[in-house]
């Protein structure tokens, strides 16, 4: 009797949970790498467009361990973040699942898109050279042109260990093979000038120091600088250079989205994907971060423009996260950071 009570009890409070979720609002949940001040004003745009509400947990690291810990339970829907080996990371983890949009596949170049809609590119990111102007603008200056002996001991960079510079050594594994790859990069390293260490404008600002003439960086933080009271006089004391003008061209890297494989709110999610890939969300993204949008039809923002047209590398992207492995052993092999 008392067992009988207590299950119409549990099976009354059930159901007014059931009712209740189905009065709640429309959401859908982001886990993002990608900071706040730049995904909220999107969110926010997607919000009013839908009247539907976008929940975020940000943080640097580990969001794609909690979803595999999470597992069928996890609320999250849909993962932003940086770098394509990241991005593939969750494929090979079993963490996506496939989205088919006529409107998404209008919006990204199939180079920028898993071809059986795994993951998506969201911006570009360059790999620029930045070059000190005590010296001439190097005319038609490469990524091989580091391992240069004319360089020697005039070179910064953060750490090999470093994802941005990772993915560029993974496009230089895909263009030339592991043994010329392991030979520029001993070159490299030769013509360092410190141990590899800091943040990639840190290496701009030991440029004006008198530290190094060379050093390598993402061309976003060129315009970070340049709207920063006291980073500014670094970026004015570099060239930003976009390098293998002649070759390959310069060394491109992605952000993007995965929609979870247990999305719970999955047409939501759909729906702010087909957003983020929109002419609306991708000149956000252009005007925000200063990264290049994927979506063609999207015009870079002002002081990108400034900045020049450049050719950038079409090796399609994948390419980064196949090698990126190797890319690794390299680094270590030739102790890139010792
Ligand atoms: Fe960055």
């Amino acid at each position: 009797m008392l067992k009988n009570k207590l299950s119409s009890v549990l099976l009354a409070s059930g159901l007014m949970a059931a009712s209740a979720l189905s009065q709640a609002v429309e959401v859908v949940n982001v886990y993002s790498y990608r900071q706040p001040f730049l995904v909220e004003p999107l969110f926010a745009e997607f919000s009013k467009d839908t009247g539907i509400e976008v929940n975020m947990v940000f943080a640097k690291k580990g969001l794609s361990e909690r979803l595999e810990r999470e597992g069928q339970l996890s609320p999250a829907d849909l993962v932003l973040t940086t770098d394509i080996s990241r991005l593939m990371n969750l494929v090979e983890k079993d963490l996506s699942q496939p989205v088919d949009s006529q409107s998404i596949n209008n919006d990204i170049p199939a180079q920028y898109r898993d071809p059986e809609g795994e993951w998506f590119a969201l911006t570009k990111r360059v790999r620029n050279i930045y070059s000190t102007k005590r010296s001439d603008k190097p005319e038609g200056i490469t990524y091989d042109d580091l391992a240069d002996p004319k360089y020697k001991g005039k070179i910064c960079t953060r750490s090999g260990k470093n994802a941005y510079n990772v993915g560029l050594v993974a496009a230089y594994v895909a263009h030339n093979g592991e043994e010329a790859t392991k030979e520029w990069l001993q070159g490299f390293k030769e013509n360092l000038a410190r141990r590899p260490q800091g943040n990639d404008r840190a290496q701009v600002k030991a440029i004006k120091e008198g530290v190094c003439d060379l050093s390598i960086g993402n061309s976003y933080y060129f315009g970070k600088m340049m709207t920063n009271e006291e980073q500014r006089p670094w970026a004015e004391s570099v060239y930003i250079n976009f390098p293998d003008q002649k070759g390959h061209g310069s060394h491109v890297n992605v952000s993007g989205m995965v929609l979870t494989k247990h999305a719970p709110n999955k047409d939501n999610a759909v729906k702010l994907m087909e957003f983020l890939a929109s002419e609306k969300a991708q000149a956000t993204f252009a005007e925000v971060n200063m990264e290049y949008p994927v979506n063609p039809d999207v015009p870079v923002s002002e002081m990108v423009a400034s900045w020049g047209a450049f050719k950038s590398d079409d090796l399609p992207v994948y390419k980064l996260a196949e090698n990126y492995a190797t890319a690794q052993k390299l680094l270590d092999e030739v102790r890139f950071d010792l």
